[in-house]
Protein backbone atom coordinates (compact mmCIF):
# COMPACT_ATOMS: atom_id res chain seq x y z
CA UNK A 1 0.00 0.00 0.00
CA UNK A 2 1.04 3.84 -0.35
CA UNK A 3 1.76 6.05 2.78
CA UNK A 4 -1.18 6.79 4.46
CA UNK A 5 -2.24 10.65 4.60
CA UNK A 6 0.40 12.45 7.10
CA UNK A 7 -2.39 13.67 9.88
CA UNK A 8 -2.99 10.03 9.98
CA UNK A 9 -2.61 7.66 12.91
CA UNK A 10 -2.28 4.84 11.49
CA UNK A 11 -0.22 3.12 8.81
CA UNK A 12 -3.36 0.82 8.07
CA UNK A 13 -6.61 2.86 9.30
CA UNK A 14 -8.42 -0.16 7.87
CA UNK A 15 -6.97 -3.86 9.13
CA UNK A 16 -5.65 -1.54 12.89
CA UNK A 17 -8.63 -0.57 13.77
CA UNK A 18 -11.36 -3.66 12.17
CA UNK A 19 -13.21 -5.04 14.69
CA UNK A 20 -11.97 -8.05 16.37
CA UNK A 21 -14.16 -10.83 14.97
CA UNK A 22 -13.43 -9.68 11.24
CA UNK A 23 -9.76 -9.62 12.46
CA UNK A 24 -9.63 -13.06 14.17
CA UNK A 25 -11.57 -14.14 10.81
CA UNK A 26 -8.73 -12.76 8.62
CA UNK A 27 -6.09 -14.27 10.90
CA UNK A 28 -7.79 -17.64 10.33
CA UNK A 29 -7.92 -17.41 6.93
CA UNK A 30 -4.63 -16.51 6.63
CA UNK A 31 -3.20 -19.54 8.42
CA UNK A 32 -4.99 -21.75 6.45
CA UNK A 33 -3.20 -20.31 3.34
CA UNK A 34 0.09 -20.56 4.51
CA UNK A 35 0.35 -24.22 6.39
CA UNK A 36 -1.36 -25.40 2.49
CA UNK A 37 1.51 -23.10 0.75
CA UNK A 38 4.21 -24.51 4.06
CA UNK A 39 3.08 -27.69 3.21
CA UNK A 40 3.11 -27.68 -0.58
CA UNK A 41 6.51 -25.89 -1.10
CA UNK A 42 8.53 -26.79 1.68
CA UNK A 43 10.17 -30.11 2.83
CA UNK A 44 10.75 -29.26 6.25
CA UNK A 45 6.46 -28.11 7.11
CA UNK A 46 5.47 -31.65 4.80
CA UNK A 47 7.32 -33.71 7.15
CA UNK A 48 6.04 -32.02 10.39
CA UNK A 49 2.38 -32.03 9.32
CA UNK A 50 2.59 -35.65 8.25
CA UNK A 51 4.30 -36.65 11.18
CA UNK A 52 1.48 -34.94 13.49
CA UNK A 53 -1.13 -36.43 11.12
CA UNK A 54 -2.50 -33.20 10.10
CA UNK A 55 -3.34 -31.80 6.66
CA UNK A 56 -3.92 -27.80 6.25
CA UNK A 57 -7.47 -28.26 4.92
CA UNK A 58 -8.57 -30.18 8.22
CA UNK A 59 -7.73 -26.21 9.87
CA UNK A 60 -11.20 -24.77 10.23
CA UNK A 61 -11.39 -23.59 13.67
CA UNK A 62 -9.42 -21.81 16.07
CA UNK A 63 -9.13 -25.05 18.13
CA UNK A 64 -7.95 -26.29 15.34
CA UNK A 65 -4.56 -23.72 15.41
CA UNK A 66 -3.65 -25.61 18.49
CA UNK A 67 -3.53 -29.19 16.36
CA UNK A 68 -0.28 -27.91 14.57
CA UNK A 69 2.91 -28.69 16.29
CA UNK A 70 5.43 -25.75 17.51
CA UNK A 71 8.46 -24.89 15.57
CA UNK A 72 11.66 -24.44 17.57
CA UNK A 73 14.80 -23.24 17.42
CA UNK A 74 16.48 -26.55 17.75
CA UNK A 75 14.79 -27.84 15.00
CA UNK A 76 16.07 -25.21 12.37
CA UNK A 77 19.09 -25.87 13.87
CA UNK A 78 19.37 -28.99 13.27
CA UNK A 79 17.62 -29.11 9.48
CA UNK A 80 20.60 -26.86 8.94
CA UNK A 81 23.16 -28.39 10.19
CA UNK A 82 22.02 -31.83 8.27
CA UNK A 83 21.42 -30.22 5.22
CA UNK A 84 23.91 -26.93 5.04
CA UNK A 85 23.31 -23.99 4.21
CA UNK A 86 19.74 -23.84 4.70
CA UNK A 87 18.57 -26.96 5.43
CA UNK A 88 15.13 -28.01 4.43
CA UNK A 89 12.84 -25.68 5.62
CA UNK A 90 13.02 -23.09 2.62
CA UNK A 91 9.48 -23.05 0.30
CA UNK A 92 11.16 -22.00 -3.18
CA UNK A 93 14.25 -22.42 -4.98
CA UNK A 94 16.77 -20.09 -3.28
CA UNK A 95 17.73 -18.57 -6.62
CA UNK A 96 14.90 -16.18 -6.06
CA UNK A 97 16.39 -15.01 -2.96
CA UNK A 98 17.98 -11.47 -3.15
CA UNK A 99 19.59 -11.87 0.25
CA UNK A 100 21.05 -13.27 2.79
CA UNK A 101 20.97 -12.80 6.98
CA UNK A 102 21.51 -14.53 9.97
CA UNK A 103 20.29 -14.60 13.30
CA UNK A 104 22.69 -12.39 16.00
CA UNK A 105 22.93 -15.98 18.34
CA UNK A 106 22.45 -13.96 21.19
CA UNK A 107 22.25 -16.79 23.17
CA UNK A 108 25.30 -18.34 22.44
CA UNK A 109 24.02 -21.19 20.17
CA UNK A 110 24.73 -21.27 16.67
CA UNK A 111 23.05 -19.07 14.42
CA UNK A 112 20.17 -19.17 11.88
CA UNK A 113 20.70 -18.69 7.90
CA UNK A 114 18.21 -17.36 6.06
CA UNK A 115 17.34 -15.84 3.31
CA UNK A 116 14.80 -13.52 1.51
CA UNK A 117 13.02 -12.51 -1.41
CA UNK A 118 11.98 -8.78 -3.09
CA UNK A 119 8.61 -9.73 -2.03
CA UNK A 120 9.41 -10.67 1.55
CA UNK A 121 11.57 -7.45 1.66
CA UNK A 122 8.46 -5.35 0.58
CA UNK A 123 6.55 -7.03 3.08
CA UNK A 124 9.63 -6.21 5.84
CA UNK A 125 9.20 -2.63 5.07
CA UNK A 126 5.62 -2.72 5.37
CA UNK A 127 5.77 -3.80 9.01
CA UNK A 128 8.29 -1.23 10.07
CA UNK A 129 5.87 0.89 8.47
CA UNK A 130 3.16 -0.18 11.04
CA UNK A 131 5.79 1.02 13.66
CA UNK A 132 7.44 4.20 12.49
CA UNK A 133 4.52 5.54 11.53
CA UNK A 134 2.61 4.32 14.86
CA UNK A 135 5.12 6.14 16.48
CA UNK A 136 5.08 9.36 15.18
CA UNK A 137 7.44 9.14 11.60
CA UNK A 138 6.20 11.39 8.67
CA UNK A 139 7.51 11.88 5.31
CA UNK A 140 8.76 15.66 6.54
CA UNK A 141 11.39 13.63 8.91
CA UNK A 142 15.32 12.79 8.89
CA UNK A 143 15.43 8.85 10.53
CA UNK A 144 19.09 8.53 11.58
CA UNK A 145 19.47 4.77 11.71
CA UNK A 146 23.15 4.06 13.92
CA UNK A 147 23.54 0.54 13.07
CA UNK A 148 26.29 -1.36 11.26
CA UNK A 149 24.06 -2.65 8.12
CA UNK A 150 25.63 -5.97 8.68
CA UNK A 151 24.05 -9.61 8.27
CA UNK A 152 22.64 -9.51 11.25
CA UNK A 153 19.10 -8.15 10.19
CA UNK A 154 18.32 -5.39 12.83
CA UNK A 155 17.29 -2.39 11.54
CA UNK A 156 17.18 -3.23 7.93
CA UNK A 157 13.64 -3.10 7.33
CA UNK A 158 13.46 0.13 9.18
CA UNK A 159 15.53 1.28 6.41
CA UNK A 160 13.13 0.48 3.31
CA UNK A 161 10.21 1.52 5.76
CA UNK A 162 11.54 5.05 5.99
CA UNK A 163 11.83 5.48 2.69
CA UNK A 164 8.08 3.73 1.58
CA UNK A 165 7.04 6.46 4.00
CA UNK A 166 9.40 9.14 2.24
CA UNK A 167 10.98 9.93 4.75
CA UNK A 168 14.51 11.21 4.52
CA UNK A 169 16.75 8.22 6.06
CA UNK A 170 20.50 8.32 7.03
CA UNK A 171 22.23 5.22 7.24
CA UNK A 172 24.52 5.94 10.18
CA UNK A 173 26.75 2.39 9.35
CA UNK A 174 30.28 1.73 9.88
CA UNK A 175 31.69 4.91 11.51
CA UNK A 176 32.84 5.78 14.95
CA UNK A 177 30.93 6.98 17.69
CA UNK A 178 31.77 10.16 18.37
CA UNK A 179 31.31 10.68 14.24
CA UNK A 180 27.59 9.23 14.26
CA UNK A 181 26.94 12.30 16.80
CA UNK A 182 28.22 14.49 14.72
CA UNK A 183 26.71 13.33 11.18
CA UNK A 184 22.93 12.94 13.52
CA UNK A 185 23.46 16.83 14.81
CA UNK A 186 24.84 18.03 11.33
CA UNK A 187 21.32 16.30 8.95
CA UNK A 188 19.74 17.65 11.55
CA UNK A 189 18.05 14.19 12.32
CA UNK A 190 14.55 14.03 14.01
CA UNK A 191 14.39 10.32 14.68
CA UNK A 192 16.56 7.86 15.59
CA UNK A 193 16.65 4.45 15.44
CA UNK A 194 18.98 2.37 17.62
CA UNK A 195 19.20 -0.40 20.37
CA UNK A 196 18.28 1.52 23.72
CA UNK A 197 22.30 0.42 24.71
CA UNK A 198 23.37 2.50 21.74
CA UNK A 199 21.09 5.47 22.00
CA UNK A 200 22.46 5.37 25.69
CA UNK A 201 25.87 5.75 24.44
CA UNK A 202 25.55 8.01 21.79
CA UNK A 203 23.88 10.42 24.60
CA UNK A 204 27.02 9.61 26.66
CA UNK A 205 29.51 10.66 23.88
CA UNK A 206 27.63 13.76 23.12
CA UNK A 207 28.02 14.92 27.09
CA UNK A 208 31.81 14.33 26.50
CA UNK A 209 31.95 16.02 22.87
CA UNK A 210 29.88 19.40 25.16
CA UNK A 211 26.50 18.62 23.78
CA UNK A 212 23.47 18.79 24.80
CA UNK A 213 21.56 16.63 23.07
CA UNK A 214 18.11 18.42 24.26
CA UNK A 215 19.22 21.83 23.42
CA UNK A 216 21.73 21.63 20.21
CA UNK A 217 19.50 18.03 18.68
CA UNK A 218 16.53 18.19 16.83
CA UNK A 219 15.79 14.44 17.52
CA UNK A 220 11.84 14.60 18.90
CA UNK A 221 11.76 10.43 18.91
CA UNK A 222 14.01 7.76 20.00
CA UNK A 223 12.84 4.21 18.10
CA UNK A 224 14.55 1.50 20.31
CA UNK A 225 14.40 -2.34 19.64
CA UNK A 226 16.76 -5.38 19.67
CA UNK A 227 16.99 -5.42 23.69
CA UNK A 228 13.96 -5.18 26.42
CA UNK A 229 15.27 -1.96 27.81
CA UNK A 230 13.08 0.47 25.61
CA UNK A 231 9.94 -1.03 27.58
CA UNK A 232 11.97 -0.99 31.21
CA UNK A 233 10.49 2.07 32.16
CA UNK A 234 13.39 3.20 34.18
CA UNK A 235 15.67 2.90 31.41
CA UNK A 236 13.29 4.65 28.94
CA UNK A 237 13.07 7.19 31.44
CA UNK A 238 16.93 7.73 31.04
CA UNK A 239 16.66 7.52 27.50
CA UNK A 240 13.96 10.64 27.39
CA UNK A 241 15.93 12.54 29.69
CA UNK A 242 19.40 12.66 28.06
CA UNK A 243 17.96 13.08 24.64
CA UNK A 244 14.87 15.40 25.27
CA UNK A 245 12.93 13.33 23.05
CA UNK A 246 10.22 10.94 23.17
CA UNK A 247 11.20 6.92 23.27
CA UNK A 248 9.38 4.23 21.45
CA UNK A 249 9.72 0.30 21.54
CA UNK A 250 9.61 -1.67 18.70
CA UNK A 251 10.11 -5.53 18.33
CA UNK A 252 11.11 -8.68 15.67
CA UNK A 253 13.33 -11.09 15.35
CA UNK A 254 15.55 -12.57 12.49
CA UNK A 255 13.35 -15.52 12.10
CA UNK A 256 10.41 -13.18 10.85
CA UNK A 257 12.47 -11.02 9.39
CA UNK A 258 11.11 -7.97 10.32
CA UNK A 259 8.95 -6.18 13.48
CA UNK A 260 6.14 -7.81 15.29
CA UNK A 261 5.18 -4.98 17.37
CA UNK A 262 5.74 -1.77 18.39
CA UNK A 263 4.51 0.76 20.65
CA UNK A 264 2.19 3.82 19.67
CA UNK A 265 2.30 7.54 20.17
CA UNK A 266 -0.35 6.96 22.71
CA UNK A 267 2.81 4.93 24.74
CA UNK A 268 0.23 2.75 26.53
CA UNK A 269 3.37 1.14 28.54
CA UNK A 270 3.21 -2.11 25.62
CA UNK A 271 3.77 -2.71 22.25
CA UNK A 272 0.64 -3.24 19.84
CA UNK A 273 0.99 -6.39 18.04
CA UNK A 274 0.75 -6.64 14.13
CA UNK A 275 -2.41 -8.85 14.22
CA UNK A 276 -3.40 -8.60 10.40
CA UNK A 277 0.38 -10.32 9.42
CA UNK A 278 0.85 -12.69 12.15
CA UNK A 279 -0.62 -14.78 15.06
CA UNK A 280 0.93 -14.45 18.77
CA UNK A 281 -0.13 -16.64 21.17
CA UNK A 282 1.55 -16.69 24.65
CA UNK A 283 1.57 -20.38 26.13
CA UNK A 284 3.02 -21.69 29.10
CA UNK A 285 7.04 -22.62 28.39
CA UNK A 286 6.63 -25.64 30.38
CA UNK A 287 3.38 -27.11 28.78
CA UNK A 288 2.86 -25.54 25.84
CA UNK A 289 -0.86 -24.88 27.03
CA UNK A 290 -2.32 -21.56 26.04
CA UNK A 291 -2.13 -19.22 28.63
CA UNK A 292 -5.08 -16.04 29.44
CA UNK A 293 -4.40 -12.47 28.91
CA UNK A 294 -2.58 -11.03 32.04
CA UNK A 295 -0.64 -13.95 32.62
CA UNK A 296 3.24 -14.05 31.76
CA UNK A 297 4.15 -16.69 29.40
CA UNK A 298 6.73 -17.54 26.26
CA UNK A 299 5.58 -16.07 23.20
CA UNK A 300 4.72 -18.33 19.78
CA UNK A 301 4.89 -16.40 16.37
CA UNK A 302 3.31 -17.57 13.16
CA UNK A 303 3.85 -14.86 10.56
CA UNK A 304 2.26 -15.03 7.23
CA UNK A 305 4.59 -12.44 4.92
CA UNK A 306 7.91 -14.35 4.88
CA UNK A 307 7.28 -16.55 1.65
CA UNK A 308 10.83 -18.29 1.54
CA UNK A 309 10.91 -19.03 5.05
CA UNK A 310 7.03 -19.57 6.74
CA UNK A 311 7.47 -19.77 10.05
CA UNK A 312 4.10 -21.62 11.77
CA UNK A 313 3.84 -21.98 15.45
CA UNK A 314 7.93 -20.98 16.23
CA UNK A 315 8.56 -20.75 19.72
CA UNK A 316 10.38 -17.80 20.48
CA UNK A 317 11.49 -18.24 24.07
CA UNK A 318 10.47 -14.28 24.80
CA UNK A 319 8.77 -13.71 27.89
CA UNK A 320 5.60 -11.51 27.50
CA UNK A 321 2.20 -10.32 28.77
CA UNK A 322 -0.58 -10.00 26.55
CA UNK A 323 -3.27 -7.99 27.40
CA UNK A 324 -5.94 -6.92 25.48
CA UNK A 325 -6.30 -3.81 23.03
CA UNK A 326 -8.44 -1.79 24.96
CA UNK A 327 -5.06 -1.28 27.63
CA UNK A 328 -4.34 1.16 25.07
CA UNK A 329 -6.63 4.61 24.13
CA UNK A 330 -5.23 4.84 20.14
CA UNK A 331 -8.02 3.23 18.68
CA UNK A 332 -6.16 0.04 17.36
CA UNK A 333 -8.20 -2.96 17.95
CA UNK A 334 -4.88 -5.02 18.32
CA UNK A 335 -3.55 -6.85 21.42
CA UNK A 336 -0.41 -5.39 23.06
CA UNK A 337 2.38 -7.11 25.21
CA UNK A 338 2.31 -5.04 28.28
CA UNK A 339 6.20 -4.07 28.93
CA UNK A 340 6.78 -5.33 26.08
CA UNK A 341 9.15 -8.71 25.75
CA UNK A 342 10.65 -9.04 28.85
CA UNK A 343 13.67 -11.08 28.86
CA UNK A 344 14.11 -14.52 27.52
CA UNK A 345 13.21 -17.72 28.97
CA UNK A 346 16.83 -19.22 28.42
CA UNK A 347 18.05 -16.09 30.30
CA UNK A 348 17.11 -16.90 33.66
CA UNK A 349 19.92 -17.92 36.31
CA UNK A 350 19.45 -19.74 39.12
CA UNK A 351 21.49 -18.16 42.00
CA UNK A 352 21.89 -20.08 45.65
CA UNK A 353 17.99 -20.94 44.52
CA UNK A 354 16.56 -17.63 43.28
CA UNK A 355 15.79 -16.49 40.11
CA UNK A 356 17.50 -13.81 38.28
CA UNK A 357 16.74 -11.90 35.22
CA UNK A 358 18.92 -9.72 33.91
CA UNK A 359 15.94 -7.54 33.19
CA UNK A 360 14.84 -7.25 36.50
CA UNK A 361 18.09 -6.02 37.60
CA UNK A 362 18.82 -3.80 35.04
CA UNK A 363 15.33 -2.07 35.65
CA UNK A 364 16.82 -1.24 38.79
CA UNK A 365 20.11 -0.36 38.21
CA UNK A 366 19.30 1.99 35.30
CA UNK A 367 16.71 3.87 37.98
CA UNK A 368 20.21 5.16 39.63
CA UNK A 369 21.46 8.42 38.15
CA UNK A 370 24.87 8.25 38.65
CA UNK A 371 25.17 4.56 37.21
CA UNK A 372 26.91 4.88 33.60
CA UNK A 373 26.73 0.89 32.34
CA UNK A 374 27.04 -2.12 34.24
CA UNK A 375 27.27 -5.67 34.26
CA UNK A 376 25.89 -9.08 36.04
CA UNK A 377 28.91 -10.85 36.98
CA UNK A 378 27.74 -14.72 37.89
CA UNK A 379 30.55 -16.60 39.85
CA UNK A 380 31.31 -19.57 42.02
CA UNK A 381 33.33 -18.54 45.76
CA UNK A 382 35.59 -21.77 46.96
CA UNK A 383 34.71 -23.66 44.75
CA UNK A 384 30.89 -23.99 45.98
CA UNK A 385 29.17 -20.84 47.02
CA UNK A 386 27.52 -19.29 43.16
CA UNK A 387 28.10 -15.11 44.20
CA UNK A 388 26.17 -12.50 42.04
CA UNK A 389 28.20 -8.77 41.62
CA UNK A 390 26.98 -5.69 40.13
CA UNK A 391 30.04 -4.23 38.67
CA UNK A 392 29.24 -0.71 37.59
CA UNK A 393 30.84 2.28 35.80
CA UNK A 394 29.47 5.79 37.17
CA UNK A 395 29.05 8.74 34.93
CA UNK A 396 32.32 10.91 35.16
CA UNK A 397 30.38 13.71 36.08
CA UNK A 398 29.29 12.62 38.66
CA UNK A 399 30.25 13.65 42.06
CA UNK A 400 28.04 12.27 45.12
CA UNK A 401 28.59 9.45 47.57
CA UNK A 402 29.31 6.35 46.26
CA UNK A 403 28.86 4.35 49.55
CA UNK A 404 24.68 5.73 49.54
CA UNK A 405 24.57 4.34 45.72
CA UNK A 406 26.37 0.80 46.28
CA UNK A 407 23.80 0.81 49.66
CA UNK A 408 20.95 1.39 47.87
CA UNK A 409 21.83 -0.84 45.07
CA UNK A 410 22.22 -3.52 47.30
CA UNK A 411 19.52 -3.06 49.41
CA UNK A 412 16.85 -2.55 46.57
CA UNK A 413 18.43 -5.71 44.38
CA UNK A 414 17.80 -7.53 47.53
CA UNK A 415 14.69 -6.56 48.01
CA UNK A 416 13.50 -7.72 44.24
CA UNK A 417 15.07 -11.23 44.60
CA UNK A 418 13.68 -12.84 47.80
CA UNK A 419 16.42 -11.19 50.14
CA UNK A 420 19.09 -12.62 47.89
CA UNK A 421 22.69 -10.60 48.72
CA UNK A 422 23.82 -9.00 45.66
CA UNK A 423 27.68 -7.85 45.60
CA UNK A 424 28.26 -3.96 44.45
CA UNK A 425 31.29 -3.38 42.87
CA UNK A 426 32.51 0.47 41.06
CA UNK A 427 34.75 -0.51 38.15
CA UNK A 428 36.69 2.00 36.47
CA UNK A 429 35.34 4.33 33.80
CA UNK A 430 35.66 2.95 30.60
CA UNK A 431 36.21 -0.56 31.41
CA UNK A 432 33.50 -2.13 30.84
CA UNK A 433 32.34 -3.18 26.94
CA UNK A 434 30.58 -0.94 25.35
CA UNK A 435 27.64 -2.76 23.16
CA UNK A 436 26.37 -1.15 19.34
CA UNK A 437 23.82 -4.61 18.63
CA UNK A 438 22.30 -6.62 21.47
CA UNK A 439 24.08 -5.86 24.86
CA UNK A 440 25.01 -8.76 26.99
CA UNK A 441 25.78 -7.72 30.05
CA UNK A 442 24.94 -10.78 32.08
CA UNK A 443 28.18 -12.87 32.48
CA UNK A 444 27.89 -16.62 33.77
CA UNK A 445 31.67 -17.17 34.85
CA UNK A 446 30.86 -20.26 37.23
CA UNK A 447 32.53 -23.81 36.11
CA UNK A 448 30.31 -25.96 33.89
CA UNK A 449 28.14 -23.90 32.33
CA UNK A 450 24.59 -24.55 32.24
CA UNK A 451 24.94 -25.61 35.95
CA UNK A 452 22.91 -23.47 37.84
CA UNK A 453 20.05 -23.18 35.20
CA UNK A 454 17.33 -25.37 36.38
CA UNK A 455 15.46 -25.10 39.36
CA UNK A 456 17.34 -28.18 41.08
CA UNK A 457 20.33 -27.13 41.20
CA UNK A 458 20.07 -24.87 44.35
CA UNK A 459 21.00 -24.69 47.44
CA UNK A 460 21.02 -21.19 49.85
CA UNK A 461 24.33 -21.26 51.66
ZN1 LIG B 1 -2.11 2.28 20.96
Amino acid sequence: MTAAAPMQPYWNPKNETMPREALRALQLLKLRRLCAFAVERSPFHRRRFAAAGLRPEALRTWEDLHRIPFMTREELMASQAAGPPFGDLLADDSRTAVRYHLTSGSSGSTPIRVLDGLKDWEWAAEMWCYGLWGFGVRPADTVYLAFGYGSFIGFWGAHYACEKIGALVVPGGAQSTESRVRQLLEVGATTLCSTPTYALRLAQEAVRQGIELPRDARVERLIVSGEPAGSIPSAKRQLERAWGARCGDAAGMTEIGTLAMFECSAQPGGLHIIEDHMIEEVVDPDSGEPLPYGTLGERVVTSFGRGLLPLIRYRTRDMVVKVPYSACSCGRTTDLYRGGIRGRWDDMKVVRGTNVYARSVEEIVRAVDAIEEFQIYLWRADDLRDEITVRVELRTDWAGDWDGVARRLVQELGCAHEGLRFNVERVASGSLPRFELKAKRLVDDRPAAGYGDTAAAVGEE
